[in-house]
C-alpha cells in the first residue's frame, strides 16, 4: 500500500545518508565562473530546466557559488555580462554537508535554512598526503522528499 511505502520511506530517513540520494558531480549542470552571460549561455541555462546552478572555478570539483535562475531576470544577453558580476552581486550562501549526513538531519537543515540545495563533500584520506575535502555532488530537498514518497 502507498501509505505503508511512505511510512517506510520516512523511517528510512534515519538510516540512509545524503550519499544514497545525491546527484553525482558528473551529472550536475554547472557553469564555469569565467563564463559570459551571452545569449548562448543564457538559453543553455534556461533549457537545462534547473533553478539552482553551481558555479565552479577552474575544475568542476571546486564549486565556489550558486547561481539562481531568477538572478538572470535583469541580465541582458546583449551585454555579455560576466557571470562573476552576477554571483558577486547576489552572493548566495553556499551550504555544504558531509556525505554521511543522515537524511532526517538533512531534512531539518533544509527546513531551517534558506537554500534547498547543498554541496556534498567527503573526507578523502586515501593516498600519501594529508586528508582533504572532496566534492561528491549536490543534494536538494527534492532528493530527500523523493526518498520518502518513492514507491518500491
Ligand atoms: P525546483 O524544483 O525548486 O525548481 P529544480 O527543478 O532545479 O528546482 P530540484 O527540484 O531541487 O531542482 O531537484 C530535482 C533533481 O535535480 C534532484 O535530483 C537534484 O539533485 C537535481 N538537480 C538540481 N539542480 C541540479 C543541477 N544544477 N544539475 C544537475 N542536477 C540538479
Ligand atoms: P525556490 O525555493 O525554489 O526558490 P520559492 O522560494 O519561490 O522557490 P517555494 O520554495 O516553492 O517558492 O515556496 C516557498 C513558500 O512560498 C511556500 O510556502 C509557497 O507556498 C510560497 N509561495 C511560492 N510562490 C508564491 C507566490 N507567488 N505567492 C505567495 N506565496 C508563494
Amino acid at each position: 500500500k502507498e501509505e505503508l511505502n511512505i511510512i517506510q520511506g520516512a523511517l528510512e530517513l534515519r538510516t540512509k545518508t545524503v550519499e544514497d540520494v545525491l546527484t553525482p558531480l558528473s551529472d550536475c549542470y554547472m557553469l564555469s565562473s569565467d563564463a559570459a552571460l551571452d545569449f548562448c549561455t543564457m538559453s543553455d541555462v534556461m533549457q537545462s530546466g534547473f533553478t539552482r546552478i553551481p558555479v565552479y572555478e577552474n575544475e568542476r570539483s571546486n564549486i565556489v557559488d550558486i547561481l539562481f535562475v531568477k538572478d538572470l531576470a535583469f541580465v541582458d544577453p546583449d551585454d555579455c555580462t560576466p557571470l562573476k558580476t552576477i554571483t558577486q552581486f547576489y552572493k548566495h550562501p553556499m551550504h555544504c554537508v558531509f556525505s554521511d549526513t543522515k537524511l532526517d538531519v538533512m531534512l531539518e537543515e533544509f527546513k531551517r535554512g534558506k537554500s534547498h540545495l547543498a554541496v556534498v563533500q567527503q573526507v578523502n584520506s586515501e593516498g600519501e598526503g594529508d586528508p582533504f575535502y572532496e566534492v561528491m555532488g549536490i543534494v536538494t530537498l527534492e532528493d530527500v522528499i523523493e526518498e520518502i514518497i518513492k514507491s518500491e
